[in-house]
């Protein structure tokens, strides 16, 4: 019988964290498959003053991805793009219309990377905690040119923003068609187990793995695929889920829920979203 691929599909690795470490964990726990997801450019040390600048962060999460493929038995893929809080510092230091025209930019460079095949999909988003109306107004222009960019390019893009409710889940959603991208490539990261409601609105959830979420997101389907938002950092123990817990949660529910509802979860949905082959 082949075996189960699992596949986190939010994962950070920092050479500052536990990097490789956390990757042998993932996949002695029988993790297989990881969507890298990069970091904000300061916690790889890098100042951003240009779009350009974006490639050393980009580059660096790909050595990342290149070097635990090397380590350990796993396939890495990898999604690039801006993090919403990069607005606010960068409005800080150059002014909105800079900061916009950075961000909007680092995400051209970052489709270019999924142009080329280097990476997967993109990364961007909205902030999470409350911001000046023109910041928020900025944010949703950045978001929206994610969602051209992805439609050009077909591929997906992960989505940092504000809690889920069925309003924002309707209004991304109509935001993507807009844009004229299928709001199915439009992955709620961090995700609440609201599997009904992210069908409705069309968009994919990712579901945060922790305590009963899955069984709550099982119960509705299984439509979503499951993360950790391991953030890897030492500073921040136990901030996020460990990196086995995807692996070790599939493990724990296969008994009551069968395997084949996790090989839906774990491949044909990522494959679907992705456009991506997941085997071991
Ligand atoms: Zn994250």
């Amino acid at each position: 019988m082949t075996p189960l691929p699992i596949l986190d599909n939010h994962m950070h690795l920092n050479p500052s964290g536990r990097c490789l470490e956390a990757v042998r964990e993932f996949a002695r726990a029988g993790g297989t498959h990881i969507v890298l997801v990069s970091l904000p450019p300061w916690s790889l040390g890098i100042e951003i003053s240009a779009p350009e600048d974006y490639r050393k962060v980009f580059d660096r999460v790909l050595k990342i991805a290149r070097m635990a493929e090397e380590a350990e038995k796993v396939k890495v893929f990898v999604v690039l793009g801006v993090h919403p809080a990069e607005l606010n510092k960068f409005y800080g230091r150059f002014g909105l219309a800079r900061a916009v025209e950075i961000m909007k930019g680092g995400l051209e460079v970052a489709r270019e990377y999924v142009d080329n095949g280097r990476a997967i999909g993109l990364k961007s988003g909205r902030p999470h905690y409350e911001v000046e109306p023109k910041l928020w107004d900025a944010s949703n222009d950045i978001m929206r040119h994610s969602f051209g960019l992805a439609k050009d390019s077909a591929c997906a893009v992960q989505l940092h923003t504000e809690s889920a409710t069925e309003g924002t889940l309707e209004e991304i959603g109509k935001m993507a068609r807009d844009a004229g991208l299928s709001p199915e490539k439009v992955v709620k990261h961090f995700s609440p187990p609201m599997v009904k409601a992210c069908e409705k609105a069309g968009i994919f959830p990712s579901v945060l793995a922790g305590e009963d979420a899955i069984q709550k997101a099982l119960a509705e389907g299984t439509r979503f695929m499951m993360e950790t938002d391991y953030i890897d950092d030492l500073k921040r123990p136990g901030s996020v889920l460990g990196p086995k817990t995807v692996p070790k949660r599939t493990k724990q529910l296969i008994p009551e829920w069968g395997e084949d509802v996790f090989w839906k979860i774990h491949k044909e949905n990522p494959e679907k979203v992705y456009g991506v082959e997941i085997n071991i």
